[in-house]
């Protein structure tokens, strides 16, 4: 095969450098892999690049960053044999060429040190076994042996050895063959497909953390559908989110149907997706039905029902996010708010929309009003042109009329407009269940729009409310300011 070169991928001065470095302790060095392989596709900024040395990896990394302005840090890892030098905004790693085998039970290899070839060959996929030589000799020469440049210009994910072997070697490689399959939008080989839908099950000697890395990829990509409809027809999908997968299917009772909640939230999700690039707000388009496999119900008067299946399913999302070791921080709080209040404004586009029901929405909601927008927008998937207007439509109306009522009574933060202690030094009060109950009293005459949300306004409600059960204001309260 012709030889190619590119040297103008290796422009950047840090190639010299590593390339010097690799010289003088008489070491061949190669970029290899995802730097590669993008730089191929003309896909951005790279963010990390690897460096394979034909020995040591950590030695040449530490004569690199000694001949590097500001001598950076190397991180070694000695257990891999692997170290890592951050430099301007670039995560270099530096790895020896090596040879791997596999035990059954583990994704951790056994190591032995190796030549390129052998380096390249325990690469998940051709498209990421790609090096290029930093050799002084061969300067930018592409070194292919598993025609990686052909794979890229057909869009084909193939493993570069056999590929049952490799995904049972390392079962990580299934999600991330998918993961590229859906970034790139590329097709995985068949016999790699049917090797990944074979062993599925391998998965599970695969750590949460890692899966959830290429899962939330997947997620981050323009159309999620394609990623996530490739992990449920493999079988991976059933492995680490069953409740999604128990979405699946239509069933038919005395001629009702309901729709498919699986396919509906994929389409949903992708929706979402052209919305916004927030990891969270799709994590809850995804996760946003979920509770409607265990409350589905067939009713012979109402038909198909899934009664609180958005309780049931916010209250899903704390055992899913446990159990993929996701954050249970405000990030897991957001999402079960959103799926929560999933339905809501959904009422409210159905009914005639009053203020008052909107700025309930509003106070419920709080700042992420928008988002639940945004969520309800995306999970209207009807095929009818005349509904999916109208829909959007109301929808629309219920922004606006969130404009107006926002603008006038300020509910998104809502601060009581009487405090507590103001109430106390108004009735000469200690403290007592009725402040609790006049501050309630205040605030859903705000939000029923009897009153204003202003301090006069909520001040004479407040006296009002306070006669009503037989409180008298004191002569001198200790702040007559409000
Ligand atoms: P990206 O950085 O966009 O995720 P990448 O291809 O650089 O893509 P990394 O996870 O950074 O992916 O890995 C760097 C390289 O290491 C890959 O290109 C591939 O050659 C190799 N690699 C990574 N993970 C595996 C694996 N599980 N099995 C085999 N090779 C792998
Ligand atoms: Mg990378």
């Amino acid at each position: 095969m012709a030889q190619r070169h590119y040297k103008e991928a290796l422009s950047n001065p840090i190639f010299r450098q590593v390339s010097l470095a690799a010289e003088q302790l008489s070491l061949e060095c190669y970029v290899i892999g995802g730097f590669v392989r993008d730089f191929l596709l003309k896909r951005g900024q790279p963010v990390d690049i690897d460096f394979v040395a034909v020995g040591s990896g950590i030695d040449l990394a530490r004569k690199v960053a000694a001949s590097l302005p500001g001598k950076p840090k190397v991180s070694v890892f000695k257990n891999f044999g692997t170290a890592m030098i951050r430099y301007e905004d670039l995560q270099l790693e530096f790895v020896g060429a090596r040879r791997e085998s596999y035990n059954r039970d583990s994704r951790k290899p056994v190591v032995e040190d190796g030549s390129l070839e052998d380096d390249q060959k325990r690469r998940d996929f051709t498209i990421n076994a790609l090096a290029l030589s930093l050799n002084p000799g061969n300067f930018g020469q592409l070194l292919d042996p598993f025609s990686g440049l052909e794979d890229l210009a057909e869009g084909i994910i193939r493993t570069p050895l056999e590929p049952q072997t490799t995904y049972s070697d390392d079962p990580l490689r299934m999600i991330r063959a998918i993961r590229f399959a859906a970034q790139l939008g590329f097709r995985i080989e068949r016999e790699s497909l049917n090797a990944i839908g074979a062993q599925h099950e391998r998965i599970r000697i695969v750590s949460r953390e890692r899966i959830v890395e290429e899962l939330h990829k997947i997620l981050m990509t323009d159309t999620p559908s394609v990623g996530l409809g490739l992990l449920h027809q493999t079988g991976l999908l059933a492995e680490f989110l069953p409740e999604l997968v128990a979405l699946q299917g239509i069933q038919e009772i005395e001629g009702q149907r309901h729709k498919d909640n699986f396919w509906h939230t994929l389409e949903v999700v992708d929706n979402i997706s052209r919305h916004t690039d927030d990891l969270w707000l799709r994590w809850a388009a995804l996760l946003h039905d979920i509770g409607k496999a265990p409350t589905k119900r067939f009713d012979p008067k109402l038909g198909w029902t899934f009664h609180n299946h958005e309780l049931v399913g916010s209250r899903m999302v704390y055992r899913l996010f446990k159990r993929l070791r996701l954050p249970l921080n405000e990030k897991m709080k957001y999402v079960q708010k959103l799926v929560l209040m999933s339905s809501r404004p959904i009422v409210l586009a159905n009914d005639f929309v009053t203020d008052s029901a909107v700025r309930r929405l509003v106070f419920d909601a709080g700042e992420d009003v928008e988002d639940l927008m945004t969520l309800c927008e995306a999970d209207i998937t009807t095929k009818n042109p005349k509904k999916q207007q109208r829909y959007l439509q109301n929808f629309a109306l219920v922004r606006e009329k969130m404009a107006e009522v926002e603008e006038r009574d300020r509910i998104r933060n809502f601060q009581p407009p009487v405090s507590g202690e103001t109430i106390m030094d108004t009735f000469g009060l200690k403290p007592s269940p009725q402040i609790g109950i006049i501050k309630e009293a205040i605030k859903e005459a705000i939000l029923e729009g009897v009153i204003p949300n202003e301090a006069a306004a909520a001040r004479t409600f407040m006296l009002g409310k306070g006669r009503e059960l037989g409180l008298t204001p004191v002569e001198n309260p200790a702040d007559p300011k409000t």
